[in-house]
């Protein structure tokens, strides 16, 4: 993760904010109205008490008793505003990152998806999102509301009473409001930033643990797996409680700095009264009350800062780890603005490869023709490249020009969303999304007709099992209930492939998941459709393999044709 200073971090997040500007105006005004409301409705009280008393106050006791209960109205109807702009803005803001995370992660070529450092950075990044809301909604304009209606405050005490309290009270201000949420932000940085990482990883942890709960139930282990839960659920409850303590701690002081101000300002006025020889800085005993009142009465918008920092701490951390998403560059750049492609045939060509930073060439030199509709099985040990071929023919990695031509085109001059058209790959497991089995498939080809659609279901030997169920196409996969089998899936995913209309496709161990039964159907399949389409499947299974026109065996980088069997 990149190291940028809380600073930064707060910067970056701002500038995501800029749309709302007016909103945020509107929460910042009422929350400072609000607040200036609520140190009236104290101070209004004790001009009333004295008046009550026999002071000589200016105003009637019954202007002060109205004005106290229209404040009073007032303050709630405004609090309500405060909230609706501060939430309006957060969640809209937390839609905008969600866009912005999801259209990151599209322009990232497949290879970086498929990077296993950035998978475990995606399963953290949902609750990432989800704790920006704290610096949305709970700092941004309570920060401007604590300025604007601190300085208000201050003013407004001097003109009252004199100046040397407004200074008094404003070193109090400082203590609170600044200099008390530095110190503790600084003392729980580290704790509430591991916290955070800790919790993200627990996260994904216990869910990947609710997911695997047939698995674990099967191996006959739920004991270990609930006490290695219990496990790190306390170790977080305590890394927790230590800086809950620490934050406590900062509390209480900063609590405790408000009785502080109060008695600093009768200790002032006393002062002051006692020894300046200055008429004009008495303070009478009423704007005394007034002054304490004041100081009382004004620390609401401050404290709520100090007691910020142990969530900021946390939430600058997921913040980070956003800004480090969103700064990610694709290893490899789509191809734009050059050529289409309609495919016709491939020629692999002494195709080299070697992954970055290892030694050796996975790919040494290999060849391959491809033209006709045929099928090309591909077979070799496990790690031998097979997959890695595969991928290359998609541009995961780039390669010399003359390597890989489709149509005697290099594959680095062809579009990359003309290439995705025409060449499709298809894994050992198919992805089925929470949703109907219509849109599963349309997912592939959002205008395909009702009659493509059965084809397509039908091409993929699955018409029949999606008619048997009550709901049809209109069937919910729930990917938690398993209500379709493996075996079901891969040919849902088939139909889904037939739907897209490649014209080349790309099959990566395709029956490895699934029984005997499942296979038959599924290769049945292939041959249904191969007159559409040219083929590529690697596989260690002999009987998948046997569909083959072609067999090549991979060993040491280079391709060996097994046997010609043109009749399958
Ligand atoms: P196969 O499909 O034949 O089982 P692969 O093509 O997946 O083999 O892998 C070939 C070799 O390349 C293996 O040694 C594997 O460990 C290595 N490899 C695969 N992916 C990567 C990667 N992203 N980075 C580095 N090495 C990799």
């Amino acid at each position: 993760m990149k190291k940028r200073n809380a600073f930064k971090v707060m910067f970056s997040l701002l500038k995501l904010v800029d749309k709302f500007v007016i909103v945020l105006f509107l929460a910042v005004l009422n929350g400072a109205i609000g607040n200036l409301l609520a140190v009236s409705i104290s101070t209004l009280s004790v001009i009333a008490l004295a008046s009550l008393l026999g002071l000589d106050i200016s105003i009637s006791l019954t202007t002060l008793l109205i004005l106290i209960v229209v404040f009073g109205i007032l303050r709630g109807v405004i609090r309500y505003f405060e909230q609706y702009s501060n939430h309006y803005i957060a969640f809209k803001i937390l839609a905008i990152v969600r866009h912005k995370v999801f259209n990151k992660l599209q322009s990232l070529s497949i290879s970086d998806i498929d990077d296993k450092e950035k998978g475990n950075m995606m399963e953290m990044i949902t609750s990432d999102i989800e704790t920006l809301e704290v610096f949305y909604a709970h700092t941004v304009s309570p920060t401007l509301i604590a300025l604007i209606v601190s300085i208000i405050n201050l003013t407004i005490l001097g003109l009252v009473t004199n100046f040397v309290l407004s200074l008094t009270l404003l070193l109090f201000y400082i203590i609170v409001g600044i200099i008390i949420p530095l110190i503790s932000y600084k003392v729980l940085e580290k704790d509430g930033s591991s916290y955070r990482y800790d919790l993200a990883s627990f996260n994904s942890f216990f869910l990947d643990a609710l997911k695997g709960i047939k698995e674990i139930k099967f191996l006959n282990k739920t004991k270990e797996k609930e006490a290695l839960i219990d496990e790190r659920s306390t170790m977080l409850d305590k890394k927790r409680l230590k800086s809950n303590n620490k934050a406590s701690i900062f509390k209480a002081i900063s609590s405790s700095m408000i009785i502080l101000s109060a008695l600093s300002i009768i200790l002032v006025t006393y002062l002051i009264n006692t020894y300046s020889n200055n008429a004009s800085l008495y303070i009478k005993p009423y704007e005394l009350m007034i002054g304490v009142v004041i100081a009382l009465s004004s620390f609401g918008p401050l404290i709520a800062l100090s007691s910020l920092p142990l969530n900021l701490v946390q939430t600058f951390t997921s913040g980070n780890r956003i800004l480090d998403l969103l700064d990610e560059k694709p290893s490899l750049n789509e191809v734009t603005f050059k050529k289409d492609l309609i495919y016709q045939h491939l020629e692999v060509t002494n195709l080299s490869f070697k992954y970055k930073d290892e030694e050796t060439n996975v790919l040494n030199n290999l060849n391959l023709n491809l033209k006709d509709n045929k099928i090309i099985v591909i077979k070799g040990e496990s790690g031998i490249g097979k997959s890695t071929l595969l991928k290359l023919l998609l541009r995961y990695y780039e390669v010399d020009n003359e390597m890989i031509k489709y149509n005697d085109i290099s594959i680095n001059e062809i579009n990359t969303s003309s290439l995705l058209d025409n060449v499709t790959m298809f894994s050992q497991s198919t992805y089925l999304f929470n949703d109907t089995i219509l849109n599963n498939l349309k997912i592939a080809n959002l205008n395909a007709s009702n009659e493509e659609v059965i084809d397509a279901l039908k091409k993929a030997s699955i018409y029949d099992f999606v008619f048997s169920l009550k709901e049809g196409l209109n069937t919910v996969i729930d990917p938690q209930k398993l209500n379709v089998s493996l075996g079901e899936k891969q040919r849902l995913g088939l139909a889904r492939v037939i739907l897209r209309k490649p014209k080349l496709l790309l099959l990566d161990e395709p029956t490895s998941n699934i029984d005997l039964e499942n296979e038959v159907l599924f290769l049945n399949s292939l041959k249904n459709i191969k007159k559409d389409m040219g083929i590529i499947i690697i596989t260690h299974k002999e009987s998948t393999a046997k569909i083959a026109d072609v067999t090549y065996t991979l060993e040491k980088g280079k391709l060996y044709e097994v046997k010609s069997n043109e009749s399958n």
